[in-house]
């Protein structure tokens, strides 16, 4: 009997290693796959980025299943013949349809709905990404260049109509200032849209790269004393009718008062929120000074070493400013489950509208240059300067670590302190190795 290729279509979830795993099955089941999903198992979700998992609070018990949304499809046809692109980002559910306490999508569902069950206020969000291309050829001098295009073309081109295709909404694409760097950015999308949108971005750019023979790598820090690659999240908040509510012409820097307070809790857990957005060992080589990334959790007005950066609008004549107006998370990257890291900045604003606090100091430049005592005084606090201080701190937040089911939060140290055991002793280099092949 002549063999017919079938096509399989993957339900995935992104983890907490910011991987996206999943479980597969002919396309032609999926009919009858909507709503029963695939198994799962809760001990996957202790599955570090090197393929380890070194502890897990629950060995080979229990059983789960990994269900697809509908958002979560990405079906994509290059027209070559080869096989399409075919997965679907979903929950993990108990067996009788509860969300697991673990599932990082579920998070952020959660998150978002308290913050509009709460104040009746939605946020908007999108995820601007950089990476590395290896194998595209590189030239000194090709910073922000034209000619850094020339000879990724086909991938370039390929990509866009990619994001095009699966509904991402591409927005820029440009060379950035690292060799073979180059940064990406969607339009932005309700808070669930632009997180899945971002687990897609990733391994569409990952995808399109290899079928050019290249390889994408968005790991903090590709090559060691190489500028790093950022994810930036930008965000405004909306009201229950969409329209824009972030921005006040005599606020500070512009902001709105529930803008203010939710930018003050985000900057007040900031070293436990850090845990969850930069969370590896290399997230901490990204975060430096004079890097342009992020060195302490500061407000700035268009500065782009703020932890929290006031982005600009534009100023010409009859401009609609409010809807243009948006904050942008500069300590982020893409070694985390955008999940994660978006659920963990909405309960921290959220936490700040719910203590209605007021707006952080807004400094000009860089804090580096007040000493230490003055910061304190301005509540400028240190991001955390490794990952096993941002997890110790996560620990110590006692509001922090309540956002997280309690589950969520033993398993994640557990998994995160095994990465740092795995990575102790090798030198800085074979970490970049490692992490930009995980990434
Ligand atoms: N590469 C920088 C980072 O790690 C960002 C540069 C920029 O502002 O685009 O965040
Ligand atoms: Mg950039």
């Amino acid at each position: 009997m002549q063999v017919q290729r079938e096509p399989i279509v993957l339900v995935c979830c992104s983890d907490i290693a910011g991987q996206v795993r999943g479980k597969g099955f002919p396309a032609a089941d999926l009919p009858d796959r909507w709503k029963s999903g695939v198994g799962w198992t809760p001990t996957n979700i202790m599955i570090n980025a090197f393929g380890r998992s070194p502890a897990t609070p629950w060995g080979p018990l229990g059983d789960l299943m990994l269900v697809p949304d509908p958002a979560g499809e990405v079906k994509l046809d290059y027209g070559n013949g080869g096989p399409d692109e075919h997965f679907i980002l979903g929950d993990i559910r108990h067996m009788d349809g509860r969300p697991w306490e673990c599932c990082p999508r579920s998070f952020l569902k959660s998150a978002l709905g308290d913050l509009e069950t709460e104040t009746g206020l939605r946020l908007v969000a999108s995820f601007e990404h950089e990476f590395h291309l290896a194998g595209a050829e590189v030239r000194v001098g090709d910073s922000y260049a034209l000619s850094s295009l020339r000879g990724v073309e086909p991938f370039v081109e390929t990509f866009i109509g990619a994001l095009r295709a699966a509904k991402l909404g591409p927005e820029t694409f440009l060379p950035e200032f690292g060799p073979g760097q180059f940064e990406v950015t969607v339009t932005p999308a309700p808070g669930l849209e632009a997180a899945d949108r971002a687990v897609k971005l990733r391994e569409i750019c990952r995808s399109v790269a290899r079928r050019f023979g290249h390889r994408a790598s968005f790991s903090p820090i590709v090559t060691r004393g190489i500028v790093g690659n950022g994810v930036h999240i930008h965000f405004s908040l909306r009201d229950r009718d969409g329209s824009p509510v972030t921005y006040a012409a005599d606020g500070p820097g512009g902001l709105s008062p529930p803008a203010a307070s939710f930018a003050a809790g985000v900057l007040r857990h900031i070293r436990a929120v850090a845990a969850l957005t930069a969370p590896s060992v290399l997230s901490y080589e990204r975060l430096k000074p004079n890097s342009w990334s992020a060195y302490y959790g500061n407000l700035g007005f268009r500065d782009r070493e703020a932890c929290i950066r006031i982005c600009p609008v534009p100023e010409t004549p009859g401009a609609e400013v409010a809807s243009a107006f948006n904050l942008e998370f500069r300590a982020a990257d893409a070694a985390a489950s955008p999940y994660l890291q978006l659920g963990m900045i909405v309960r921290a604003g959220l936490q700040g509208l719910r203590e209605n606090l007021p707006a952080p100091v807004l400094i000009d430049g860089d804090p580096g240059r007040l000493d230490a005592r003055e910061r304190r005084r301005l509540g400028i606090q240190d991001l955390p300067r490794s990952l096993g201080e941002a997890l110790d701190a996560l620990e110590a937040d006692e509001i922090a670590r309540g956002w997280l089911p309690e589950e969520l939060l033993t398993a994640y140290l557990m998994h995160k302190r095994g990465e740092i055991d795995h990575l102790a002793g090798r030198d800085m280099d074979e970490v970049c190795r490692l992490y930009a092949e995980a990434y």
